[in-house]
């Protein structure tokens, strides 16, 4: 069983109200067990919501307490980004899922590069929220851009 996120086979679950359709997973993903998660929705954020980052290190500061996740009006939202993030842990331990393709630099998703903090577009190596719990508790995070370096 794959995790996935929701906003990668087409959920419009992004931020904006979007999606990040990518037509090469889910042809991928056909003769495969999958099953979708959003962390944000499942953290309780609505949708279309304004964009958020991670103030300062990454997720695993995050989980730590001690790094915030806040949108880009300063309003603290890590408290729903740390549940999005542990309900997300709790459908993999459900399913028995010990893999994950989640969205390249979103604050919960992304697992390789992040955005910096600042609101300004630059990105920075760190992982999201819930990237940086499925690691801690033995769940291969990889993205839309290097799941093919694994053998599923
Ligand atoms: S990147 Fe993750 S949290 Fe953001 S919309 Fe996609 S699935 Fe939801």
């Amino acid at each position: 069983m794959i995790l996935v996120s929701g906003c990668l086979i087409g959920l419009n679950c992004k931020y904006n109200g979007g999606n990040n359709f990518h037509k090469n997973l889910i042809e991928f993903l056909k003769d495969k067990e999958f099953i979708v998660v959003c962390p944000e929705q499942m953290g309780g954020l609505s949708t279309p919501r304004l964009p958020c980052e991670i103030m300062s290190g990454d997720g695993r500061d995050v989980l730590q307490g001690s790094s915030k996740i806040k949108n880009n009006m300063g309003e603290d939202l890590t408290e729903s980004f740390v549940k999005g993030a542990e309900e997300t842990l709790k459908i993999a331990r459900i399913c028995k899922a010990k893999t994950a393709i989640l969205k390249a630099k979103s604050p919960s998703c992304g697992s390789e590069d992040i955005y910096n903090g600042k609101f300004e577009g630059k990105i920075k190596r760190g992982m999201g929220v819930t990237a940086a719990l499925l690691r801690k508790n033995g769940v291969l995070v990889f993205n839309e851009d290097n799941y093919l370096n694994y053998d599923f």
